[in-house]
């Protein structure tokens, strides 16, 4: 990274400006109030907040922060919305409005993907493929709402028994800001199609793709079938996770915060589905084809910028291909291009807010007086010209204890553990010795080791020679503290029904 403070970082920082301030013009929402029966509309309070850009450190937009009454006001136009409009609406009905769905996120997927690295500041690559994600997933949806169906059992000749996959009426789902719009897309789809009105919150740090989602579907989706509040989590998120009237709660983001949001949801014995932290190992194996491994293993920790709950943040590489696989890993990950996100050519943008910075540098910090060894990376791009923005460089930690907390916390930045292994039942011990169980990768040709890792690592999602990869129908869920219940599937339908029973008494 260069340190020279020439003309050129100045101009390169006044460009990186006003390309913001370009792309901001074009692409933010219109409205930036709540979204409650199909109206736009200010919160009880009439207090606002400002979601930032984290590449140039501006404001980009000030939106409504939503309290306990404005969820109240949500939560009640989404029972009208379903007693009157929705629990009528035919299967056909709900395939229809989510495939139209799909098709205006399609229509305009450039705009939304430049609002979404703007707000959040992921690289635009990256940004469209988050775009191309939830247009497949509403179009996944649309398909799986004709495709559910409930049952008759076998008893006997004295009756007959039926069971039917009911909706909950009115669900309440809290996105967090990594991926706001596909998060979405991952808990509406279902939701939605199960047969459900939603009240949904986005997360302060990135709440305009969800606003502008609405701008764009709002006339698809009959008043008050999608609500979104926005706001903060302690204001908006806990009133809607403990609401009475909710009869089901989707949340992901940390752990921390899930175990809130289920202690919220017991109140009211809501049902829950959680997708929360994870501390993923990536196993290579010394028969791993060394280039592909090498950039899955880049693939697996680097993409979003690290900020990914199923980031692969732990390394183990056998020690027979230790030396050339990691000096191969440091040099692909140093000339990783960190710059403007709007930039096609960039591989890493800033991380969301400076919050999220001072968390992942004080994680570094810790490894660091543990006297680990950095193969790379460790701070912040010292390049004036993204002297705005919150970049962490890409990091890579070798020598550091499995016990560290660097090592055992979620870190959710661009920053990977490595660790060397020999015999494969303690690493596969050590691969298991974390609180999470969300993912993991296994980089062999050898489909014995793919298999029998496979099968040993504790966690819902295992991807063997490729990682972050969510084709829609692919469950995504955790074990362990990595969370309850699946997404991206058939199965997250089931999770918006409930069954009920029908016994018919033949005479
Ligand atoms: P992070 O720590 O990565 O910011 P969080 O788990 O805090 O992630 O946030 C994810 C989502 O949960 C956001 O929409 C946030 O507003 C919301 N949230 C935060 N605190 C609470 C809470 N106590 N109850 C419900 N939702 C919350």
């Amino acid at each position: 990274m260069s340190v020279d403070d020439s003309p050129s970082a100045t101009e390169r920082r006044s460009a990186i400006q006003k390309r913001h301030e370009q792309a901001a013009n074009e692409v933010l929402p219109e409205h930036r109030a709540l979204y409650i029966g199909g109206e736009w509309v200010q919160s009880a309070s009439g207090q606002t907040f400002e979601t930032r850009d984290p590449t140039t450190g501006d404001a980009l937009a000030s939106v409504q922060a939503g309290m306990a009454t404005d969820i109240d006001r949500a939560v009640d136009a989404a029972w009208n919305a379903y007693d009157s409009v929705y629990s009528d609406y035919s299967t056909a009905e709900r395939q229809a409005m989510l495939s139209e769905i799909a098709d205006r996120v399609e229509a305009k997927s450039e705009a939304f993907a430049k609002l979404e690295s703007l707000d959040n500041g992921k690289p635009i690559t990256e940004a469209r493929i988050d775009i191309s994600l939830v247009v497949d997933h509403f179009r996944y949806f649309a398909g799986v709402a004709r495709a559910h169906e409930g049952e008759t059992v076998e008893t006997d000749d004295s009756r007959v028994v039926q069971t039917h996959k009911e909706p909950y009426g009115v669900v309440g789902q809290i996105i967090p800001w990594n991926f706001p719009l596909l998060m979405a897309a991952w808990k509406l789809g279902p939701a939605l199609a199960a047969g459900n009105t939603v009240v949904i919150k986005p997360a302060e740090e990135t709440p305009l793709s969800i606003l502008k989602l609405m701008e764009e579907v709002g006339d698809v989706v009959p008043d008050g079938v999608v609500n979104v509040v926005t706001g903060f989590g302690e204001d908006a998120g806990a009133p809607l996770a403990s609401h009475k009237e909710i009869r089901k709660v989707a949340f992901t983001g940390s752990t921390a915060i899930g175990s809130e949001v289920m202690k919220n949801a017991a109140e009211h014995i809501t049902d829950i589905t959680l997708e929360l932290g994870g501390k993923s190992p990536l196993v290579v194996f010394p028969d791993a084809d060394l280039e592909q491994a090498v950039q899955t293993t880049i693939t697996a920790i680097f993409f979003n910028t690290g900020e990914c709950c199923c980031a692969g943040s732990r390394l183990f590489v056998h020690e027979d291909i230790q030396d050339e696989f990691l000096s191969r890993l440091a040099d692909a990950a140093a000339d990783l291009e960190l710059n403007d996100p709007l930039l096609d050519s960039t591989d890493l943008g800033p991380k969301v807010t400076e919050e999220q910075v001072e968390n992942t540098m004080s994680y570094i910090e810790t490894a660091r007086e543990s006297d680990a060894t950095f193969l790379t990376g460790g701070d912040q791009p010292d390049d004036p010209a993204l002297a705005d923005g919150c970049f962490v460089t890409p990091t890579l930690i070798d020598e550091i204890d499995h016990n560290n907390e660097a090592v055992q916390e979620e870190i959710f930045g661009p920053v990977q553990e490595v660790f060397t292994w020999s015999d494969y039942d303690e690493m596969m011990e050590m691969a298991n010795n974390v609180d999470y169980g969300l993912a993991a990768g296994v980089l062999t040709e050898s489909i014995d080791n793919a298999n029998r890792a496979a099968r040993d690592i504790e966690a819902g999602n295992i991807w063997v020679n490729t990682y972050n990869d969510f084709p829609a129908g692919q469950p995504f869920g955790g074990y362990k503290q990595s969370g309850i219940g699946r997404e991206t599937a058939q199965e997250a339908v089931e999770h918006y029904t409930q069954t009920k029973t029908v016994n018919f008494s033949l005479s």
